[in-house]
């Protein structure tokens, strides 16, 4: 006898009076006077199993000793419900059971499997196949499958081909550490795992695959920071012979047609494009929201010179405008202080002006602004009457970034970071380094393969902070999605990059003479970008965490708790590898 005929998601009106078979798990046991219901479950949907004890009274006793989980194969005829239930696809039918037979038992499971459990995140992570058995785990785990398969319909039809690239390699640096592997068979030597194809996907273009994508998993040893995984899937894709607007071209047609196919949204107008210093200037990120307007302004100039001491010394002065918010209490501000005072975000104080429905203003500086100098602030920030304007001073960076943390809150708090609506745009005009304070030496922005923009090139000596790159940022709802840049092709120019960023001529051809002597053969102008797969799979769930949609991600602190990773080793396998542990 086969184990089904149909899946437990399939019975319908149509089937009544068939003899059918299903397998599956028992949800829920329902034992009501001379009747019991089994609702039986798989990854397509539920259906109910009726017993009665007239005519089947050992059938009956049976399935009322069945447990939840237990694993079922059930043969009946399906019959019409009395008692329908509109919200389950299944909900018209039932199966009168004549056969009922127990593939295996199961132990009462440590949490309740349905969509509101009970159990807590360790838990549902320890027995984390369990949890996957829940619908809101299933659908993400299947919306993820969707989306890849989409994405590889689309680059296919575009002419992509799928290239592997190894997972043992040397250290690509993408500004993260690298998880390194030690070689038994090279004792002493170490192969890293690539925070990124990066630097063979452009091998492949010297190699003439012009258009190259990969579904991969990329590893980076970052500090514990919420919502990131040590492992994450990126689909990384180059193409050759293109410019930065063929690239933006190309990959914003991957997303439209995600979204139609996925999410059955329909964008008709080009994407919006926001440079860089538009981004940080008007919203204190390079990620900006756009769900929800709400922009920075600098008011630096209109508040300076009126003996408020804060002020008058500051670099930047900025604020926002919170639409019909006048009435905000004062405890309500002082819980925004608070928020902007917090280490993380750092600001020492905010000050704030509630634009009266009558027309006048009420500030925390009264003492310093007549209503003439709050009107003229009003009109700045583009305030009417019942608006709540909030302000912060110090360093420009500091407070553009602390009023960006403050939008985002207002935005939270007000409701406007809708789950369902969507608001892509690309990033672009990145710059090509960042000095840093601690190491004192220039990191790449984005990474050291990224081109600076041609008509910045003769600046890299002479000021090379104001370089910007042909580099982009796909971000959707403030989360970055994705990005790339136009490559550096030319030896020479890539070894003075690798010069600019402090490596000294011996580092730069130890870690990357394969490159440089790649480009000696006739590497053709390439560019690429990569997508955060986890991440756009968990917006599209309207998921807050990408470890919704990872079938077993490890928690914050980068552990699988279910397998228990990372682990030590036997001292045997140190041996092998030749290494010892150091003891502090
Ligand atoms: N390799 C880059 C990254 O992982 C993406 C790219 O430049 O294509 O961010």
């Amino acid at each position: 006898m086969a184990y089904r005929t149909h899946t437990c998601g399939e019975l319908r009106s149509e089937n009544i009076g068939q003899e059918i078979i299903l397998s599956g798990w028992a949800q829920k046991i329902r034992n009501l006077g001379g009747m019991t219901f089994i609702d039986i479950r798989d990854r397509y949907g539920i259906s109910q199993l009726f017993f009665d004890e007239e005519t089947n009274a050992d059938l009956r006793s049976k399935a009322s000793k069945i447990g939840r989980e237990f694993v079922l194969q059930a043969s009946g005829v399906v019959r019409e419900r009395s008692n329908k239930n509109p919200n389950l696809d299944t909900g018209d039918i039932e199966i009168v059971v004549n056969e009922i037979t127990v593939l295996n038992k199961s132990e009462v499971p440590p949490f309740t499997i349905e969509d509101e459990t009970d159990g807590g995140e360790e838990i549902r992570m320890n027995y984390r196949y369990l949890d996957l058995r829940r619908n809101p785990v299933r659908d993400g785990i299947i919306l993820r499958h969707k989306m890849a398969k989409s994405i590889r319909n689309y680059l296919d039809k575009s002419g992509f081909i799928e290239i592997e690239t190894p997972v043992l390699i040397k250290s690509t640096p993408e500004g993260a550490r690298d998880f390194i592997v030690p070689s038994r068979l090279n004792a002493g030597q170490f192969y890293a795992l690539p925070q990124s194809p990066q630097v063979f996907k452009q091998l492949l273009m010297v190699a003439g695959y012009d258009k190259y994508f990969q579904v991969v998993k990329c590893f980076r040893d970052e500090d514990f920071r919420a919502d990131r995984q040590p492992e994450f899937t990126q689909i990384d894709c180059e193409m050759a012979f293109v410019e930065q607007e063929d690239i933006l071209q190309t990959f914003e047609g991957l997303a439209k047609h995600l979204f139609r196919d996925v999410k059955g949204v329909d964008f008709k107008d080009a994407f919006p494009r926001m440079t860089y210093k538009e981004a940080m200037e008007s919203y204190g990120s390079d990620k900006p929201d756009l769900r929800f307007c709400m922009k920075i302004n600098d008011i630096s100039e209109v508040v300076k010179g009126k003996d408020f001491k804060i002020f008058d010394e500051a670099e930047y002065i900025g604020g926002i405008c919170v639409e019909g918010k006048a009435s905000h209490s004062r405890k309500k501000i002082d819980a925004l202080t608070k928020f902007v005072q917090r280490p993380q975000i750092g600001s020492k104080g905010m000050v704030y002006v509630k634009c009266n429905e009558d027309g006048t203003f009420k500030s925390s500086v009264d003492k310093f602004y007549s209503q003439e100098d709050l009107k003229l602030w009003a009109e700045t920030l583009g305030a009417k009457a019942g608006d709540l304007l909030l302000v912060l001073s110090g360093t420009k960076k500091q407070t553009l970034f602390a009023l960006g943390e403050l939008r985002l809150e207002m935005g939270n708090q007000l409701e406007l970071r809708d789950k369902n609506k969507f608001a892509p745009l690309w990033v672009v005009d990145f710059p090509l380094l960042e000095w840093d304070e601690k190491t004192n030496r220039f990191h790449a922005m984005h990474h050291p393969f990224t081109a600076p923009k041609p008509e910045h090139l003769e600046l890299l000596d002479t000021d090379p902070v104001s370089v910007n790159a042909n580099a982009y940022d796909f971000v959707i709802n403030g989360s970055e999605i994705g990005g790339g840049s136009i490559r550096i092709f030319d030896k020479d120019l890539q070894a003075k990059m690798f010069k600019t960023l402090g490596f000294t001529e011996e580092e730069a051809n130890a870690q990357f003479g394969f490159l440089m002597d790649a480009f000696k053969y006739g590497a053709p102008p390439h560019g690429g970008c990569a997508f955060g797969f986890d991440r756009w799979v968990a917006i599209f769930n309207g998921s807050d965490s990408i470890r919704d949609v990872i079938a077993f991600p490890k928690n914050n602190a980068g552990r699988d708790v279910m397998i228990d990773s990372p682990a030590p080793v036997s001292n045997d396998q140190l041996k092998d590898l030749s290494l010892g542990i150091v003891k502090e």
